[in-house]
């Protein structure tokens, strides 16, 4: 099996006319009429255990897509014991093998598959054409594609060897199974963490979002037809308590990888601390957690470029990507000219359902999600240190709609400076350009997560500066750009303090979390 460099995979406009508009429309229309029944996938059966929950479009609650089933604790379990058969044969299949089958699913996304994987990513996660396009198509095959590659690299990297010693490594998956948590706002994460650990030779036990069940399904599919063998990958749905408490029971529990909340992740680590006696090796354990990503202009700065930053980067899938920047500090000079530009720009989003596709703006995921979100914005409404300057409407009634919100607050600890919101609400507060220096700081010290970070100047001594003092700020950091939109292979992603273990989704920083080296010195 010859590994060609890894290329990204061009995003497609999908501009009025286009065969892959009709496509994804024809797709789109069609899943929306037919009810699906998503299974467990445990071995080599597909699980329908009759305790089921229904999906449901979150820019149209009223409607159902179908059902996915629910696990009881004996599944699990027999998930468990179904990885570990299956991993007898797949950890010794041949690199070159496991490489073959996750090409050739990203060949299928990139083909057969593009269509519906996007059309479900639009149904049921609320993404325009665009976000599921760069996300469900460009990067879950950019993520199979350069861990391919990344893969070669590293099984190719050996150690030296003498003339009487032959040393060399064995990049031997873990011993045990490894448990990937997905979240709902990235169908390609969804694929990625179970894919990657699969891909470095590891079963695995996947937990998609109850949010993503939809386009899980099709990633599963996508997975059989690739050839990933029966109980490579098991998706089990249900009790998240339950899930995680039977398989962090496991003594062979081998490693987490996980996208979600910090509160989650912490409390994961807790659990796998507590029963560290249990297990035959000690877990990796890998996550991208929560970000408070800003923006942070210096008087130099482009007004324009500025504006779009905020408006791209804060609103576009309304606010809910890990990266979105959620807290802004502008100078005095320039901060009206910058927010009259951003609310010129928010106010030409259409916002409705994905199906039109001159919507920027949908729904956001749940109801849960929305009441959060309007509670802040009502708040906001009261206190005397914030004022609604954009948005600051929703409406539940069709949809989880949350009209894209500017709070500007002249309390630079002011909550939504702080709190993660995750939705269409962006906090901005204005400095005195005199006091760049001083605000620099007060961003470091304020800075909880370390996630994504932009600094947008034409001055290269501010950016320098910016750059050093905000070293510890975002795992990824942006200079005259925004913070979202990592590119597989070009930007590695990830984030520290509590934004995670910085193990860099797409790298091989990452997929070495997933190996057990075993060197071997043989003399003669
Ligand atoms: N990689 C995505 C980006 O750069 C964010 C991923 C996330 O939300 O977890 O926008």
């Amino acid at each position: 099996f010859q590994v060609k460099p890894a290329v990204n995979e061009p995003i497609k406009t999908y501009a009025p006319g286009t065969p892959e508009r009709e496509e994804v429309l024809t797709s789109y229309q069609s899943q929306y009429k037919t009810s699906v029944d998503v299974p467990l996938f445990i071995g080599s059966e597909e699980v329908r255990t009759g305790d089921t929950a229904t999906m449901h479009p979150p820019h149209e609650h009223g409607h159902s897509l179908g059902t996915y089933h629910k696990a009881s604790k004996k599944h699990i379990e027999t998930a468990i014991s179904s990885a570990l058969e299956a991993r007898e044969a797949w950890v010794n299949l041949t690199w070159e093998q496991r490489a073959a089958i996750f090409s050739k699913a990203a060949e299928l996304i990139a083909g057969p598959y593009r269509a519906k994987i996007n059309a479900a990513t639009m149904l049921a996660q609320s993404k325009t054409i665009y976000q599921a396009e760069i996300d469900a198509a460009c990067e879950l095959i950019d993520f199979l594609r350069f861990n391919v590659q990344y893969m070669t690299e590293i099984y190719e990297e050996q150690p030296a060897s003498t003339n009487d010693a032959w040393n060399r490594v064995e990049y031997r998956p873990l011993e045990g199974f490894v448990y990937a948590i997905t979240p709902f706002n990235f169908t390609a994460i969804a694929g990625n963490l179970p894919a990657s650990a699969a891909l470095m030779g590891n079963v695995v036990i996947w937990k998609p979002s109850d949010h993503q069940v939809f386009s899980a399904n099709v990633i599963m599919e996508v997975f059989k037809e690739a050839g990933v063998p029966d109980g490579v990958i098991n998706m089990v749905m249900g009790d998240p308590v339950m899930i995680t408490n039977t398989v962090l029971d496991s003594p062979d529990f081998a490693g987490i990888h996980f996208t979600g909340s910090t509160d989650v992740f912490k409390h994961l680590w807790k659990q796998i601390g507590e029963n560290i006696t249990t297990y035959k090796t000690y877990p990796r354990i890998v996550g991208e957690t929560g970000g408070k990503d800003f923006i942070v202009a210096h008087p130099t700065a482009n007004p324009k470029a500025v504006a779009t930053a905020i408006s791209r980067g804060a609103f576009e899938f309304q606010g809910q990507k890990c990266s979105a920047a959620s807290r802004v500090y502008l100078p005095k000079s320039t901060a009206d000219e910058i927010l009259e530009l951003v609310k010129k720009d928010i106010e030409s989003f259409n916002m409705g359902s994905p199906e039109d596709m001159s919507n920027f703006i949908t729904a956001v995921i749940h109801e849960n999600s929305f009441d959060k979100l309007a509670k802040y914005i009502d708040q906001a409404k009261k206190d005397k240190d914030a004022e609604i300057v954009a948005g600051g409407t929703y409406d539940k009634s069709k949809g989880y709609f949350i009209d894209p919100t500017i709070i500007k607050t002249s309390n630079p600890k002011y909550t939504t400076m702080e709190t993660e919101l995750f939705g269409p609400v962006v906090t901005v507060y204005v400095y005195e350009d005199k006091d760049w220096s001083d605000m620099l700081k007060l961003v470091d010290e304020t800075s909880i997560y370390a996630l994504t970070g932009a600094v947008l100047s034409g001055d290269r001594y501010a950016i320098d500066e910016a750059t050093k003092a905000l070293q510890n700020c975002a795992g990824n950091f942006y200079i005259n750009d925004k913070p979202t939109g990592a590119v597989v292979g070009q930007q590695p992603f990830g984030g520290a303090r509590a934004s995670g273990t910085n193990d860099k989704a797409g790298s091989k920083l990452n997929l070495l979390r997933w190996v057990s080296p075993r060197l071997i010195k043989e003399t003669f």
